[in-house]
């Protein structure tokens, strides 16, 4: 049972050949369809290569949870990257989830998202976070009194009206399907082994957590890490209307339009053995989900899928990408820290208006050299 419930019943993508491509892409997950997507629509030769077929890692494999901001809370955004970069960071990735939602047509539907306290110290971090956001004039609403199951349990909460519940894979499979019909080749099921092998002048590795071995240095400051899923049979009774996370993040689940529970996460019942790219379910995290999903449902449910996906874990919690440090002719985007199937959209972009001359102005906030320079 490790085949994400995401991925079942995906049909193949078909994609014309491209010759003498001016680009390659590393990886056809979110990141990678969405930078073939923008450079092929400018007119650009695009050539795609994936170990897997598109959305196969962990766009595939995760939560679906489109989420607005960064991978850290905004009010730390704001001290470590001071208020008018971490505004416009987090305006940037509400107006990329507007784009997605559209690309990704009844993949995405905008339901909002709660962030949920489970004791009193994650409540005063959520306050702080809520009047941080509120300050700077973001869209965000704070619950003291939350509903059955959450209450007596959770604390408090942020209601985050922009967010989303996303289908990852299938959103994917649309850009990939949109790049292809605009002339960019996916080649599935093909590792790339080293960059000699590639024709272009220039190539984006865009494979998050999963080590390409094409990076060096980089590769290694990227950290592969194990996030563990599963998927219940279908409840009759509708007990979440919304993606929700608690616990720093550590826990997180919805309840799917069928009836059935998604839940992720309790990577701290094992945090050691979870920095690993060994896409593996483990008995430990797993045990965990099935309990905590019975104690929030009130009784065990049957579990239909388990699966484990890999993303990479960066220690300033900010995207990385650019020019790779080191070598000209290859560009980075990936490092989202378990947050990016909305930065992994934004940054292929971000990737691609810079391949195409026109560097967004906060591209300098995530430069790769940063971890080689720390
Ligand atoms: C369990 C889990 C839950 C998550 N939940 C959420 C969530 O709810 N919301 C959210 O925003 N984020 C979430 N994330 C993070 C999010 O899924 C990832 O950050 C995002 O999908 C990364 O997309 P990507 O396209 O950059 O990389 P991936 O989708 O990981 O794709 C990378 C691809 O590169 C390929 N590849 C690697 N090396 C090579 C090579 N040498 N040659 C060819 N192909 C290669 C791999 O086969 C892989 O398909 C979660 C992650 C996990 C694992």
């Amino acid at each position: 049972m490790s085949k994400s419930w995401w991925l079942e019943d995906l049909p193949p993508l078909h994609s014309a050949r491209v010759f003498s491509p001016d680009i390659e892409i590393i990886g056809a997950g979110v990141t990678g369809s969405s930078c073939a997507l923008s450079l092929a629509r400018a007119g650009m030769r695009v050539r795609v290569h994936d170990a897997r077929e598109v959305a196969g890692g962990a766009s595939g494999r995760n939560g679906g949870f489109a989420l607005r901001g960064g991978a850290q809370a905004y009010d730390k955004a704001v001290e470590f990257l001071g208020r008018d970069v971490a505004r416009e960071y987090w305006q940037l990735t509400e107006e990329y989830l507007e784009r997605l939602a559209a690309l990704a047509g009844d993949a995405l539907t905008r339901t909002g998202s709660l962030r949920i306290a489970a004791d009193d110290e994650e409540r005063e971090e959520l306050r702080a976070e809520y009047e941080a956001l509120r300050a700077d004039g973001f869209h965000a609403e704070w619950r003291d009194k939350l509903a059955p199951p959450l209450a007596g349990r959770f604390r408090a909460a942020i209601f985050h009206p922009p967010d989303a519940s996303v289908q990852p894979a299938r959103a994917v499979r649309r850009l990939a399907e949109a790049a292809a019909e605009a002339g960019a080749e996916f080649v599935e099921h093909h590792r790339v082994e080293s960059l000699d092998e590639l024709e272009a002048e220039r190539v984006v590795v865009a494979t998050d957590g999963y080590p390409s071995g094409l990076l060096g240095e980089l590769e290694g400051l990227i950290i592969p890490t194990r996030g563990q899923m599963l998927a219940t049979e279908p409840l009759a009774e509708r007990l979440f209307a919304m993606p929700h996370y608690g616990r720093h993040g550590f826990d997180y689940w919805q309840q799917l339009d069928d009836g059935r529970i998604v839940v992720g996460g309790f990577r701290d019942a094992a945090l050691d053995t979870e920095f690993t790219d060994v896409e593996e379910t483990t008995a430990v995290i797993q045990d965990a989900l099935e309990q905590f999903v019975a104690s929030l449902v009130g009784r065990r449910l049957e579990v239909t899928q388990r699966w484990a996906g890999i993303f990479g874990l960066v220690l300033d919690f900010l995207p990385v990408v650019g020019r790779h440090p080191d070598d000209e002719r290859i560009w980075v985007a990936g490092g989202y820290s378990g947050h990016g199937n909305v930065l992994g959209f934004m940054c292929g972009d971000l990737v691609a208006q810079a391949l195409l001359g026109g560097p967004h102005p906060l591209l300098p906030t995530f430069d790769p050299a940063r971890l080689v320079a720390a």
